[in-house]
């Protein structure tokens, strides 16, 4: 009788689910944002650095902070308890779980896994992959690429024309002409030819962006990250260019849009236990996901933002040694240094970057990742699936329940 019970009451549960699910419209235009990186307390430095700037203690919300729905994601891969980040991309790409160091392929290390860029893409809707690192990079190339090493770079660039993808972008392509550079055919010449319309930094897309697929890049030629945020030279292609961009490009098509976009350096200071450089990356960051909330304002019925990580980077903790304070002044003095010379040299001397720390009383713990859960904000259609404990390998699935695509 209890059985039957409970049978009686998960069928109405069911019910009830699927007749929700009828109610709901479906969201048309989605935004995945990717913090590489980026865990609670990187983000929690970085408003505690804007209430600082007012003179106040506490934490100024960011603009994705302020989303109504939170959750945290578990990270693990099949073969660490600590994931890199082609293996945490390819659980945020294809829902499936794989080794460190392995892109988009199972752990028996044949098996194709699919991104969910391709389903979305082949159910009708334009798709758009884009970090601030080179675009065959671990965490945007586990939305298009399948490879058993992550550095292969130019096998997992040759697959950019291969998807149909209407929009990419990025610093650059890492090794366009191959590890040894002596590839016959560039991976431009290759994008070129299928088709794609080649852009070079922000300006010149928006005199090519009526074209139908592009690939937009800093210079031409380019395979170097984007410059960082902090001491980030004028006219340089930043993040939230590359969303607008997006958007121009990907809205065009009535069906609606899928795209992912990484704030890829935010992993890359946080290795370097560079506490500003970290913090302007998130700000950055926060921008481009402000340009997404603004679309989204425009469209509240048919707009999904989801923003979280892969991992946490560096082992950031808000304190250190003793004590019951931690002090962010000293990012000022840092910011303020205009010559760009003098943040170069700040940049790149690990010894400053540590005295920095110990003066600002914050504690870094690895030059690697940690294992923690990270964080999931998400807004608008569909967001209150991700008010929960998931692992990394639900949020694909849920981005596609939301859509109403197959997973
Ligand atoms: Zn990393």
């Amino acid at each position: 009788m209890k059985k039957f019970l409970f049978g009686l009451a998960a069928a109405a549960l069911l019910c009830l689910a699927v007749s929700c699910g009828r109610q709901e419209n479906n969201a048309k235009y989605v935004f995945y944002f990717i913090g590489d990186g980026m865990g609670s307390t990187h983000v929690a430095a970085t408003e505690a650095y804007l209430a600082q700037e007012r003179g106040v203690i506490g934490m100024d919300p960011l603009c994705f902070t302020q989303f109504p729905v939170m959750g945290e994601a578990t990270n693990f891969s099949s073969s660490n308890i600590i994931t890199d980040s082609s293996a945490a991309g390819t659980a945020l790409s294809t829902g499936e779980k794989t080794k460190n160091g392995m892109l988009c392929i199972a752990p028996d290390s044949t098996t194709q896994l699919k991104s969910i860029a391709y389903k979305i893409h082949e159910a009708g809707y334009s798709v758009g992959v884009m970090s601030t690192t080179p675009i065959n990079h671990a965490t945007p190339a586990a939305f298009f690429g399948h490879n058993i090493k992550r550095g292969n770079y130019y096998e997992i660039g040759k697959e950019i024309p291969e998807t149909g993808f209407e929009f990419f972008a990025g610093g650059g392509l890492y090794h366009p002409k191959g590890k040894e550079g002596n590839e016959e055919v560039s991976l431009y010449d290759m994008i070129a030819e299928a088709g794609y319309t080649l852009a070079y930094g922000y300006e010149d897309f928006k005199a090519k962006q009526d074209a139908d697929r592009i690939v937009l890049v800093q210079s031409e030629g380019a395979e170097d990250i984007c410059p960082y945020a902090l001491g980030r030279p004028e006219g340089a292609l930043t993040l939230p260019q590359i969303v607008e961009a997006a958007i121009a490009v990907l809205e065009r098509n009535p069906k609606g849009f899928f795209m992912m976009a990484e704030g890829g350096l935010i992993d890359w200071t946080a290795h370097s236990q560079d506490l500003a450089g970290t913090i302007f990356e998130i700000l950055d960051f926060d921008q481009a996901i402000a340009v997404a909330n603004a679309f989204y304002e425009r469209h509240p019925k048919e707009t999904l933002i989801v923003v979280t990580a892969d991992h946490e980077t560096g082992g950031i903790a808000l304190g250190r040694g003793r004590g019951y304070n931690y002090d962010l002044t000293v990012i000022d003095k840092i910011k303020n240094t205009t010559a760009p010379t003098d943040v170069e040299k700040y940049m790149n001397d690990a010894q400053s970057i540590d005295s920095v720390n110990i003066q600002a009383h914050i504690g870094w713990t690895t030059f690697s990742h940690t294992g923690g859960p990270v964080p999931v904000w998400a807004k608008g259609v569909g967001a209150d699936k991700f008010a929960a404990r998931q692992d990394n390998t639900d949020i694909p699935r849920k981005i596609c329940e939301a859509m109403g695509v197959a997973f």
